[in-house]
């Protein structure tokens, strides 16, 4: 079964010259749920750092599962020499596509979806992915692994193809500007070990252009990081409020996961 889909294998009349993921054009939406998470984010933003909360053995799990800390954009170094953005004009993949490029969700896209009305388009069940891509894949068996992904749901794929179900059968992305933060970033991404932005292996074309784009995909792949941080801290303090928000009933719960950890402490949030 191919993974990948062309241009060519998605519509009859591919329209030339359109599909770009870029960022700095357009501001997303921030709606009533978006402005909820931020003031429940606001409450906990500093209160996290100290072991105030009830569930102090929790919460000391939790930080040594995995650094906490909120990275600023100018302790990261860039490898992407400036200017360099996806040539997706010429690409001959559509990375929308393909079990393997399912959408992780954050908390915020969750509200944003929310607060523009699609829904529609978030699966809390996750595919399983075969072994051999998983071996051909590390960054997405790490992916895998992570209780954040285990727990936060997916962008709706459909057909043979896994087509991305906001992708319109004129390969636009009916979301933009409003679509999720590993979209916005794509294909910069940054490695937390190593404090480093990369180019994604997974796009294949590239091109020169303006500094502004190319700066703004480096933020957002920082961002994107932050997100990630936050993301953990309010599952491990802050689920009641998630679900008082509506946020928590596109979360998996505990025991409805039959590939669930059984031990506790693999329960805990991790980031990939
Ligand atoms: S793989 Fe890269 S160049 Fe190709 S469509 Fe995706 S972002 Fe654009
Ligand atoms: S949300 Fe848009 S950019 Fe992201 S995978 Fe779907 S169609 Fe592509």
């Amino acid at each position: 079964m191919p993974h990948r889909i062309s241009r060519e294998t998605r519509s009859d009349k591919p329209t030339p010259s359109w599909f770009a993921r870029w960022v700095g054009e357009t501001t997303s939406a921030s709606g009533e749920t978006m402005t909820a998470l931020d003031a429940l984010w606001a409450k906990y933003d500093r209160a996290w750092r100290r072991l105030l909360s009830r569930r102090v053995i929790q919460e000391l799990m939790l930080r040594a599962s995995f650094d906490l800390d909120l990275l600023a954009p100018e302790r990261i170094s860039n490898t992407i020499q400036a200017g360099t953005i996806p040539d997706c004009e010429k690409c001959e993949d559509i990375c929308c596509a393909g079990v393997e490029n399912v959408v992780s969700l954050r908390l915020r896209d969750v509200a944003l979806l929310m607060d523009i009305g699609r829904t529609d388009l978030i699966r809390r069940e996750k595919p399983r992915f075969a072994e051999s891509m998983l071996e051909r894949r590390p960054a997405l068996r790490e992916l895998v692994a992570s209780e954040l992904f285990r727990l936060l749901p997916v962008l709706r794929q459909e057909g043979e193809l896994r087509i991305c179900a906001a992708l319109s059968p004129e390969l636009r992305c009916t979301l933009h500007p409003n679509w999720p933060l590993s979209c916005e970033r794509f294909p910069y991404t940054l490695s937390a070990v190593r404090r480093q932005v990369v180019w994604g292996t997974r796009c294949p074309s590239k091109q020169q252009g303006p500094t502004a784009r190319s700066e703004a995909l480096f933020k957002a792949s920082v961002a994107t990081f932050n997100e990630r941080v936050r993301d953990a801290v309010l599952l491990a303090h802050a689920r009641p409020a998630l679900d008082r928000l509506g946020i928590g009933a596109y979360l998996m719960r505990p025991g409805e996961d039959p590939f669930e950890p059984p031990e506790p402490a693999h329960r805990l949030p991790i980031i990939a």
